[in-house]
């Protein structure tokens, strides 16, 4: 007999919950529709979709990894962020809701005055570039991360999205290489965790997304440090930059950006502080 959606969907559902996993209804939907190939309003419309053995033993054996902790993400190798589909894996973080705050910033200044050229530090899958790029009417990116396989990863993003010949990838550390006096905005979501944060973050952070991604020394302020004084050196006068930071960081960062004009912090959804903005002039 076929195995049934909807059964599977509820056997696993309870799984989840036993293992403690958010939202285990629609971890369990998410996986049936990757599995099937298929949306999850489809899952949800029709609860009667019949799965093959191999099907069965791919769906349980993905429901395994999901109790286990790892970031539905990774399962299903991708995430949406912007309204748009990204393709993620180990060697990136994964795209979080609150980082389309930085996007937001950029695309309200900018969208009106196309032919921007901007940077975006530590592009990890490269969602801010790409958004950005998609967003901005003609504009030019330049997309750097010191690791080569998630350049390898925002490439291929960079070619689903149709903005391969607007979007630059290269290697380097923080914007190292870059023409100083060039650009007309920087965007980072750089890594701004402490180490005391990251063993406060829970399991699925901590076990499965990439260490490098999410940690900086100094009390995770190092990464904003340097790429203040990168940023500034990189910009045309008058240009802008749009950062991330920890909801408990707003001072110092503030602090950081003492010579920049038009200094902002921006708050989240969640009503955290999580944005810097700022002009150099
Ligand atoms: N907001 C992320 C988290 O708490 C951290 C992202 C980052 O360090 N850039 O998981």
């Amino acid at each position: 007999m076929a195995a049934i959606s909807s059964h599977l969907i509820n056997k696993a559902s309870a799984a989840l919950e036993r293992a403690g996993v958010d939202s285990p209804r629609l971890s369990a939907r998410m996986i049936m529709g990757f599995v099937l190939g298929c949306s999850q309003e489809k899952v949800l419309t029709y609860p009667d979709l019949a799965l093959e053995n191999n099907q069965v033993s791919m769906f349980e054996s993905l429901v395994r990894r999901r109790a286990e902790g790892e970031p539905l993400a990774y399962i299903t190798g991708s995430k949406e962020f912007y309204g748009y589909d990204f393709l993620v894996d180990k060697s990136v973080l994964i795209p979080r809701p609150e980082t389309e705050l930085i996007v937001e910033l950029a695309v309200e200044h900018f969208k009106s005055s196309p032919d921007q050229y901007f940077a975006d530090i530590g592009t990890g899958c490269g969602a801010i570039a790409v958004s950005l790029a998609l967003e901005i009417r003609g504009s030019l990116g330049l997309a750097c991360d010191i690791s080569l396989p998630s350049l390898l990863l925002a490439r291929r993003n960079a070619l689903i999205q149709g903005v391969q010949d607007r979007v630059f990838f290269f290697r380097s550390d923080l914007g190292m290489g870059i023409r100083p006096g060039t650009l007309d905005f920087v965007v980072s979501n750089p890594p701004y965790l402490s180490i005391q944060d990251m063993a406060r973050t829970s399991l699925e952070v901590s076990a499965y997304e990439p260490f490098h991604a999410l940690v900086s020394p100094d009390n995770g302020l190092q990464h904003i440090k340097r790429l203040q004084s990168v940023a500034w050196l990189m910009l045309k006068d008058q240009g802008m930059i749009f950062l991330e930071m920890g909801n408990d960081q707003s001072h110092e960062v503030e602090k950081t950006f003492s010579k920049w004009k038009k200094v902002r912090i921006h708050k989240d959804l969640a009503g955290y502080d999580r944005a810097l903005s700022a002009v150099k002039s």
